[in-house]
């Protein structure tokens, strides 16, 4: 299939929303924002080789590809609406096209979002996503906000797409079960959209766990001009990252947990006194929301061991011009 051929057979479909006037195929895209909200844009590349393995699954990517950038949408406390797709591909292959392009709608449908254009070209597998949402004057959730005495949340759990990279390189031996459920958290993440617009007017800050906990969290207490003390046993885990933090790997678990990213849970702040509004959130979304510390006015992170103790060496966030992994 030639470019052309391409975006028109796997790329382009009637979009679904009448906020679309012109969608893929012409020089640009005409949206219609809904009046009086705010745009929320956003971009995010994924990198065959640094941010998946280049023989993934194409429909996990295809999913994946959107999944993390609605998860930024979702951590401003914003509904997403448009998306581009640049894409870099070594070859056109058609299979593997179908593939991705059932990922990417399934999860486009699932949100309400129209892909609205793009771009192709050939090249090193590279994936670029730009997102577009909507968020009503005022409400949108940043990262700065919180305020000394807040309540710090995380929902879901962490470290199990940070494990399954670990096992798939080599450096633990998980059983068939953890495996699979791993697995499944590195490569169909589940952006929590519905939890982010439900948390307007009550989060003080929010982000998306994207890099891992301790260095995502840090970005809030940087833009908060705040510091923080979280309780590592709080902390959210599956029954087995919990065991290989009881055992031999502690120091892998732990890396995980606080450090390992792609999580794409939200952590927010929220004042006390709205505690039960985010327990009723959390039962009416199906979102387990774990409070795990709070916000002091200064101090940096400290992260409290089983013990209660400072933890000396808390593993910090994977960063791409230091880190060392995949
Ligand atoms: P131009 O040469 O003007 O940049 P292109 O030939 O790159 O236009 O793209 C043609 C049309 O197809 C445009 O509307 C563009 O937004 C869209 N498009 C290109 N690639 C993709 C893609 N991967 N997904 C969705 N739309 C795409
Ligand atoms: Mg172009």
């Amino acid at each position: 299939v030639n470019e052309f051929e391409l975006i028109a057979r796997f790329f382009r479909r009637p979009a679904k929303s009448d906020s679309v006037v012109l969608g893929v195929g012409d020089d640009a895209a005409l949206l219609r924002p809904t009046p009086g909200r705010l745009l929320v844009v956003s971009v995010d590349m994924l990198v065959a080789g640094r941010h998946f393995f280049a023989d993934v699954d194409p429909e996990a990517l295809g999913h994946k590809t959107l999944a993390v950038n609605l998860s930024d949408i979702a951590a401003m406390g914003a509904t997403p609406r448009w998306a581009l797709l640049a894409g870099a591909l070594p070859v056109a292959d058609a299979r593997w096209l179908a593939a991705f392009a059932r990922g990417f709608f399934a999860l486009a449908d699932a949100h309400g979002v129209d892909l609205v254009g793009g771009d192709t070209t050939a090249g090193p597998l590279n994936l670029c996503v730009t997102i577009l949402g909507e968020a009503p004057q005022g409400q949108a959730i940043t990262r700065a906000g919180a305020r000394a005495g807040d309540d710090i949340y995380v929902s879901g759990t962490l470290g199990e797409a940070a494990l399954a990279v670990a096992a798939i390189s080599g450096r633990i031996m998980l059983d068939r079960h953890a495996m699979d459920a791993c697995r499944q958290r590195l490569d169909w993440p589940a952006p929590r959209v519905a939890l982010g617009v439900r948390l307007r007017g009550i989060a003080t800050a929010m982000l998306d766990v994207s890099d891992g906990l301790t260095g995502d969290l840090g970005h809030i207490l940087e833009y908060s001009s705040a510091g923080a003390t979280i309780d590592l046993p709080l902390v959210p885990r599956s029954p087995f990252v919990d065991e290989l933090l009881a055992g031999s790997h502690r120091a892998l678990a732990l890396q995980c947990l606080l450090a390992g990213g792609d999580d794409y849970e939200l952590c927010f702040a929220a004042p006390p006194e709205l505690a039960s509004r985010v327990a009723t959130i959390a039962a009416e979304t199906g979102v387990p929301l774990r409070r795990i510390g709070a916000i002091q006015a200064s101090g940096g992170l400290v992260v409290r061991d089983e013990r209660g103790f400072p933890m000396a060496d808390v593993p910090r966030a994977f960063d791409h011009f230091a880190g060392e992994r995949s």
